[in-house]
């Protein structure tokens, strides 16, 4: 289904990002010695970032009147699932999914003209880095029950807390952070501010590693820091709407993503049940592993259509609401059934530290979790279904 997704111009852009990655990216990844459970540099990522912008890749999420290609949803999720199968370590770089174009996506429309100029459009050629800051130790799925203050001080915000868990952070240059600014009913008064990660007061702490492995998340303490009162995103007290405005799109683009990495361990599987040999014969002449195959081809192609359906219906103007939870809910589910029967059918080497299905398994757990857990995506099925 992706593979007839677009026109020709949008096919040349596929071959030429699976390019980019084979021809510069793998080999880079080759020479630094550096894998995706490394600390990478964040020169080295800066050197990404650019010469993906360069060649106009990095920000082609966006609309084309700020820089970018104006892909449909669909044709995004037919990218994000090419460069997830390459298996390159640098995968996430090649958009700027961590801290690029895609995480500040339709904040850009809050944006002032000082914002765009000191912020946004140095992402956007791939100069700076950013993240987006909301959870916190005590208020994870429960997101509007943030403590983090922002206390008015003359032209300035003051700003106390910590954030945690935040993808991107150890890399990025500024945050988008999201505070309780006024009022006893939280709804209404959490605002998202711009916060420089080099001014004084904060620090970005490495505590957690994700069982990925990635070095990708960090917590960020925020303890009297001085933002000015410019600073705010969009209107004050209305920060968690603008955060909530693309939760739709952004559940449904982690969909190609975890599709990609089980498309690769399928790939792997399917390869090692040809060649590797017992009792005399290979392995894939079993019937168990040519049942777990098909299990595993069956699930693959089901998630497909979904994403690929819930993306054509948003590009359509559809609401997408309980849809894209369901498509969070069902895709990470049955790719992380597709990476265990991966593990099943590789054997020993399947829960070998470091060995590609081990780590896919891995990375592909992780997403029952953020973006809104698989039980609150069941939630927001249930609600939409139910009013
Ligand atoms: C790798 C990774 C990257 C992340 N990146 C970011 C980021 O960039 N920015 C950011 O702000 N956050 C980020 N997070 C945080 C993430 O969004 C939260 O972990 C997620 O929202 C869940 O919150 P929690 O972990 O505190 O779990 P909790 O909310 O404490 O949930 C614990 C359990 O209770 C269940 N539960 C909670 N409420 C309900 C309910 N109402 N009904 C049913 N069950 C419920 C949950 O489903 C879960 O099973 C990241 C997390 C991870 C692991």
């Amino acid at each position: 289904m992706f593979d007839q997704v677009g026109c020709t111009e949008f096919r040349e852009l596929r071959e030429q990002v699976r390019d980019f990655i084979d021809n510069e990216l793998l080999p880079l990844q080759g020479e630094s010695g550096l894998s995706d459970e490394s600390e990478w540099p964040r020169e080295m990522l800066r050197k990404v970032w650019r010469s993906s912008a360069q060649r106009g890749y990095y920000a082609s999420t966006l609309p084309v009147e700020l820089g970018g290609r104006g892909l449909t949803l669909l044709q995004q999720c037919a990218l994000k699932a090419d460069i997830a199968q390459s298996g390159c370590a640098l995968a996430p770089h090649v958009l700027g999914d961590l801290g690029g174009p895609p995480r500040i996506g339709n904040m850009l429309r809050f944006a002032t003209p000082q914002q765009m100029e000191r912020y946004f459009l140095p992402v956007i050629r791939g100069e700076r880095s950013t993240c987006f800051a909301m959870t916190e130790p005590a208020s994870g799925s429960d997101a509007q029950s943030i403590r983090t203050r922002a206390v008015l001080d003359g032209d300035v915000y003051v700003i106390d807390g910590v954030k945690h868990y935040i993808s991107g952070a150890p890399f990025a240059d500024f945050a988008i952070v999201m505070c309780v600014t006024q009022g006893a009913d939280q709804a209404q008064a959490i605002s998202a501010l711009l916060v420089d990660l080099d001014l004084p007061g904060v620090s970005v702490r490495q505590n957690d590693v994700p069982m990925s492995g990635q070095h990708i998340d960090a917590d960020i303490v925020l303890e009297q820091v001085r933002v000015p009162r410019d600073n705010v995103l969009g209107e004050v007290g209305k920060g968690f709407g603008l955060a909530m405005s693309r939760i739709n799109e952004n559940r449904l683009l982690h969909c190609p993503t975890m599709l990609g990495l089980a498309m690769r361990a399928y790939r792997m599987s399917l390869d090692y049940a040809r060649s590797r040999t017992q009792f005399g014969r290979p392995i894939g002449q079993f019937q168990a592993i040519q049942h777990m195959l098909a299990d595993m081809a069956s699930s693959l192609w089901a998630c497909e259509c979904m994403i690929a359906g819930t993306a054509a219906l948003a590009d359509a103007g559809g609401d997408i609401r309980m849809k894209a939870a369901a498509c969070k809910l069902y895709v990470s589910e049955r790719c992380f059934e597709i990476a265990d029967k991966a593990v099943q059918i590789h054997g020993n080497l399947g829960v070998t530290r470091g060995h590609p299905i081990e780590s896919t398994f891995r990375k592909l757990r992780m997403f029952r979790i953020f973006t809104g857990t698989s039980e609150i995506q069941r939630n927001t099925i249930a609600k939409a279904i139910l009013d």
